[in-house]
This record gives C-alpha cells, sequence and structure tokens, in this order.
C-alpha cells in the first residue's frame, strides 16, 4: 500500500461550494428558540432587529439542506483555505499506538483559529445589506480579531466586547484587533446599561462570555443602523463552519480513509458541528456510523453536567430563550485559561443531537490538557490553543485505548487554532501555578435552581 502522505491537501478547484445544513436531516429538530416578551416561539422577523435578514433567514432554516456559498466568500476562503489534514505520524509513534490519528489544523490565518470561516460570511452579509456596523463579544480573542479581519476587508465598522479578563491577560490581541480598525472595550464595562448593573453587582468579576454577549446586543439594537454578530453557538455558524467538514471528508476520500472516531473541542459548539458535519450526515442516513466525541474543560462542563433546559444565551438576560445543554446564563465559570470553552451554553443542534444519542461527551482539567498540548508541540511542531488541546486530548485517550487493544482504529480531530496568545497559560503550566478548578455539584444546583420559567412550556 502506498504510503499516506503527511498532509493531504485538496486542490483550490476540489473546495467545497456549498454549506451543509445538518437540520434538514434530523429525524427530530431542536425545540424552537422563544421571545421572552411573547412566551412564543420567535419568528424570522421577530430577529431582523438583532441579526441582519440573510443571517436571520439561515438562523431559522431547518429545511434547506445546502446553501450555495456566495463567491465573494469564496474568493475570500481561498486566501487561507483549503486547510490541510494532517497524518500525525509523529504523535501516533510517540504514543505507540496502532491508531491512524488524523488532524484538520484551522490555525493558517492571523486570528489563529478556525473562527474566520464563519466571520467572512457574517461581515459579508451585513455589508450586503448596507449596514452601518456591527457588534459582538470575544473571549479569548480569536472571535472578535477573525471578525475584525472580515470586517476591515469590507470597510464594516466593529466594536468587540472583550471579557475583561482575557483583555487583560492578552494585551496584544488588542492591538492585533485594533491593527484591523475595530473598537475594543473591555467587557463588563459602563458603556452599557446591562454593564453597569452586572458591575453594580459583581463589581469584581472578570467577566464571561455571556455578560460580554448582553453588552454587545444592547450597543447594537441601540444603534441605529448596526446589528449584533456572533463567533458560534448559532444555527449560522454551525452552518458556515461546515466546510471544515465537508473539506475534511473529500480529503479522506482521496486516501481512501474514513474516520472511525471524530473528536473536537466544544465551547458553543461551531468547530465541532461543523467538522461533524457531513459525517452526522453519513449518521443520520444511515450511510456510516462514526462515534463522535466532545471534549469540554472540566471547568465549564455543560454537556456533562448540564441541564437540557430553555436559557438565555446571554447573563444580561437580553437574547431570546433556546433549549440546550446549559449550566444557567447565571454562571460564571472559574478563569479557566481556555477562554474560548468558557461558555454556559451549547449549540442547540448538538445539544439536540447529544440528547439523542448521536454523540458522547467527555471533560478533562486544564492541567491535563496542557501535558498534553505540549507532548503534541513537541511531536507535530504545532503549539495548540488551550481549545484546541482539549480535541487533541480526546483523541490521544481514544487512541491510547486503540494501544490496549490492538485495533488499527481511524481517528480524526479538529486542531482548531494555535495558542501564541496563550503563553501566561503555558508558563502558568510550567511554573506549575496552574490549578483545576471543577464547580461542585451544589454550585451547578445554585445555578440551575435559576432557570427561567416559560408557562406551558418549562
Ligand atoms: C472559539 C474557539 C473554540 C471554541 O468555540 P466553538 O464554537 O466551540 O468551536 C475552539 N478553539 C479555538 C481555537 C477557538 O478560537
Amino acid at each position: 500500500m502506498k504510503k499516506i502522505p503527511h498532509r493531504i491537501y485538496l486542490s483550490e478547484d476540489q473546495m467545497p461550494v456549498q454549506w451543509y445544513n445538518m437540520r434538514a436531516d434530523m429525524k427530530s429538530l431542536p425545540d424552537p428558540i422563544i421571545n421572552p416578551a411573547t412566551n412564543q416561539p420567535a419568528t424570522e422577523e421577530d430577529l431582523y432587529p438583532v441579526f441582519c435578514k440573510e443571517l436571520a433567514h439561515q438562523e431559522m432554516d431547518d429545511t434547506t439542506r445546502y446553501v450555495p456559498i456566495p463567491e465573494e466568500i469564496q474568493e475570500f476562503y481561498k486566501m487561507y483555505r483549503p486547510s490541510p489534514l494532517i497524518r500525525a505520524y509523529n504523535l501516533e509513534k510517540a504514543l505507540d499506538t496502532p491508531a491512524r490519528i488524523y488532524y484538520k489544523f484551522e490555525g493558517n490565518n492571523t486570528s489563529g483559529s478556525h473562527k474566520l470561516n464563519s466571520a467572512v460570511a457574517q461581515a459579508y452579509y451585513a455589508k450586503k445589506q448596507n449596514l452601518k456596523g456591527v457588534t459582538t463579544e470575544t473571549g479569548a480573542g480569536q472571535w472578535g480579531t477573525a471578525l475584525a479581519e472580515a470586517c476591515s476587508f469590507f470597510h464594516l465598522p466593529l466594536t468587540v466586547y472583550m471579557v475583561k479578563c482575557s483583555y487583560e491577560q492578552k494585551p496584544f490581541r488588542k492591538s492585533v484587533i485594533q491593527t484591523f480598525d475595530a473598537d475594543i472595550v473591555p467587557s463588563p464595562s459602563t458603556t452599557t446599561q446591562v454593564g453597569r448593573k452586572i458591575l453594580e453587582e459583581n463589581p469584581g468579576t472578570t467577566g464571561s462570555l455571556g455578560c460580554a454577549i448582553s453588552e454587545a446586543v444592547e450597543k447594537a439594537v441601540s444603534t441605529e443602523g448596526y446589528r449584533y454578530v456572533l463567533g458560534s453557538v448559532l444555527n449560522q455558524v454551525l452552518l458556515h463552519q461546515s466546510i471544515i467538514g465537508e473539506e475534511s471528508l473529500l480529503a479522506m476520500q482521496m486516501i481512501d480513509e474514513y474516520p472511525d472516531i471524530i473528536v473536537g473541542c466544544a465551547g458553543g459548539g461551531s468547530n465541532l458541528g461543523g467538522l461533524i458535519a457531513p459525517f452526522m450526515r453519513d449518521k443520520l442516513t444511515g450511510a456510516a456510523n462514526p462515534r463522535i466525541i466532545a471534549v469540554e474543560p472540566a471547568s465549564c462542563p455543560s454537556m456533562t453536567r448540564g441541564r437540557y433546559a430553555y436559557d438565555f444565551c446571554d447573563t444580561g438576560k437580553v437574547t431570546p430563550l433556546a433549549k440546550m445543554y446549559t449550566l444557567g446564563c447565571d454562571f460564571i465559570p472559574s478563569a479557566n485559561h481556555a477562554g474560548g470553552l468558557r461558555y454556559h451554553g451549547m449549540s442547540p443542534i448538538l445539544s439536540k443531537l447529544y440528547h439523542d444519542g448521536y454523540m458522547e461527551a467527555v471533560s478533562a482539567e486544564q492541567t491535563k490538557i496542557f501535558e498534553t498540548a505540549i507532548t503534541f508541540a513537541k511531536q507535530e511542531t504545532i503549539l495548540p490553543a488551550p481549545e484546541s488541546a482539549h480535541a487533541i486530548y480526546g483523541a490521544v485517550q481514544e487512541a491510547l485505548k486503540c494501544k490496549e487493544s490492538g485495533e488499527a482504529k481511524t481517528i480524526l480531530f479538529g486542531l482548531t487554532g494555535t495558542g501564541y496568545f496563550d503563553m501566561i497559560a503555558y508558563q502558568a503550566y510550567m511554573d506549575k501555578t496552574m490549578t483545576d478548578y471543577i464547580p461542585t455539584d451544589e454550585e451547578l444546583e445554585a445555578s440551575f435552581a435559576k432557570l427561567p420559567k416559560i408557562p406551558g412550556i418549562q
């Protein structure tokens, strides 16, 4: 048999020209989002004040299986895509496993993550609608950077609310975002009503994605010609990220491979939802049955320890309610270093698939994650983002099981990005000052007790 190359590249003309919408093949759909003003399912029109029209449509569209990728977005993608599928030969050797390990590397752009795939789409549709600008939040900073790149390309003004602890830990993230002309505000801030309220109730707070979302939404709906954009969780974001999985499937077909196991890290679910999309299509249509594993931080375990319930998508309770795995919208996770995974909820699509048994979830403490990250960096020469290292950890655990059983399984994981802005965290790991915080059952119960009550529904 011919040796499989280390890096498996599609050519530019083999790139997918459509996004895939998993909802079109789901036997049972996620429950509808609820408008908190009426306690009724939200309509597409209800979303127009918050999202631009085309994105509101994509958000609510449960039936269109394939959405053509507009040519301008395809052209943008070609600046950094197709991304490579890489055979982790050296990691396999170091683990002494018979498993074949592949990873899809999404770190080849300035944001250092997969987030640009959706940022360019959202900036494009906003510009097409002639909006005056957009607002967003960013946790670790990858999304803020990606969106700043995309908005600057389309000449669209952008204000980014950045979670305060990341803003302070990663000053150069701010500089990169400003390089692309965006305004950046540490959250919670005094620039919004909801920010002032959160600060009043909790003056020392280091912020959370949930707080930053509330601020960005308030700013968007109260500024004429502005809309809000979000880098994860939403159906539209999973749709855009399906490019990751479609490319992975095509690249694996080129070498006659198909994954037995697919692993991804899960913050709001966008990279995982994108990576698994075509494989979930095979599962839903009965064509194949790979295992799918989400890996989340033990400090913010929304799938493994959360409730499947209606909840607000933000701490300030200004967004619609979504049925999802959640730790409660008031839950503020400890200042975990994987900032991109510090979100109380999970994509409603992935939540539903998980609830219906189509995927599994595991969690891990951050010291174990960094140990794995460093092993990987030494073997494969890519310094992973702490978020991505969760996926590596999950893949390594499965590869070690293959070593026990002697099975040569094919494992695919998503390497979502690079960790150059995370050196404070790497340093803390090396200095042995990194700690693992795992919320107690009592803390979680207290948060679940505050889940919203919706008459007739929950
Ligand atoms: C944002 C981010 C994540 C987590 O977000 P998802 O929406 O769950 O994919 C993972 N890895 C990197 C590098 C990120 O920037």
